[in-house]
């Protein structure tokens, strides 16, 4: 199975590199996706290296190690499991699952289900979170990036919503060709449903489908990082929001100059940090894990 290289580093499993300032590990089960999403490293088609999700390298280890690190480590708040939809990705996740389940750390698990009964078989397991990723937000797009069916899928997040309450997250990426009020709208649609939102920056991986397709702009990521923000704490509602012709958001009905700068660090379910998942560390990061450095956006045609 694979680590996350910056978990494996935080485990002292990697001795190379900066210890980063991570509260969730992420491990790896399973490679080359029998589904072909557009932008993702593991996807059938893609030519990127199988050590790869998004920009983050996965090594591999012996699962005992990975246990034994684990329980070795008392700053771990979350254990996150990407499963990729491929053969014995499933039994092996089960496994580690098995094993690592009496630490009392709470676990999500990252996973493409189709019903509720797929849904209840990883809740047996002990997990406290499951994360079906929306990623495509823009029913538009929906099927040629990520394939399958925009509307079909939501309803299946509803169903899981009412099924397991608050025990449901998503993705969403911003960069796939939707608008930022599709964006909103999605959030909002997930927020009165009950489910965690973990925003991503699309990020192009040599070797996919939209290798040369540009990242977002970071003004329109901060814009959706503030929607997110207000909407999921309730701050208003989305018919106070107010869009251009282009449907970028241009007011949010209240002002946002003041809000906690925690609207820009990772989203998604509790503690999760995926630190450099999304951003060069070079650069302005979309999302921030361990301390915001604050800087000022475009809303309408306001600096705030
Ligand atoms: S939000 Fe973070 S912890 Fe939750 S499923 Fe997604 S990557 Fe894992």
């Amino acid at each position: 199975m694979r680590l996350s290289y910056g978990s494996a580093r935080f485990l002292g499993l990697i001795k190379s590199g900066p210890k980063l300032k991570m509260k969730t590990i992420y491990a790896m089960f399973g490679e080359k996706c029998h589904f072909d999403c557009a932008y993702c490293a593991q996807a059938k088609s893609s030519f990127a290296p199988e050590s790869m999700l998004s920009r983050v390298i996965w090594p591999e280890f012996e699962m005992g190690e990975i246990v034994d690190g684990v329980e070795r480590s008392h700053e771990v708040k979350r254990i996150c499991l990407q499963v990729v939809s491929s053969n014995f990705a499933k039994q092996e996740a089960f496994e580690f699952l098995s094993r690592v389940r009496n630490f009392n750390i709470p676990i999500s698990v990252s996973v493409r289900v189709f019903s509720l009964k797929e849904a209840s078989e990883w809740f047996k397991q002990g997990i406290e979170r499951l994360g079906i990723a929306t990623d495509v937000v823009s029913e538009k797009t929906y099927s040629e990036y990520r394939g399958g069916n925009f509307q079909k899928h939501v309803s299946l997040l509803r169903s899981l919503a009412k099924r397991f309450p608050h025990r449901i997250t998503t993705h969403a990426i911003v960069g796939l060709d939707e608008s930022e009020k599709e964006t909103v709208e999605f959030i909002d649609k997930m927020h009165k449903l009950g489910i965690s939102l973990g925003l991503f920056a699309f990020t192009p991986i040599k070797g996919t489908k939209l290798e040369k397709h540009p990242k977002p702009n970071m003004d329109s990521y901060r814009r959706i990082q503030v929607a997110r923000y207000v909407l999921e704490n309730n701050l208003v509602n989305l018919e106070e929001f107010e869009f251009s012709e282009k449907e970028e958001v241009i007011s949010y009905g209240i002002d946002v100059k003041k809000i906690s700068e925690s609207a820009f660090l990772t989203s998604g379910c509790p503690n999760c940090t995926r630190p450099y998942y999304n951003e060069d560390p070079n650069k302005e990061s979309y999302n921030f894990f361990d301390g915001v450095k604050r800087t000022t956006f475009r809303v309408g045609n306001r600096e705030v």
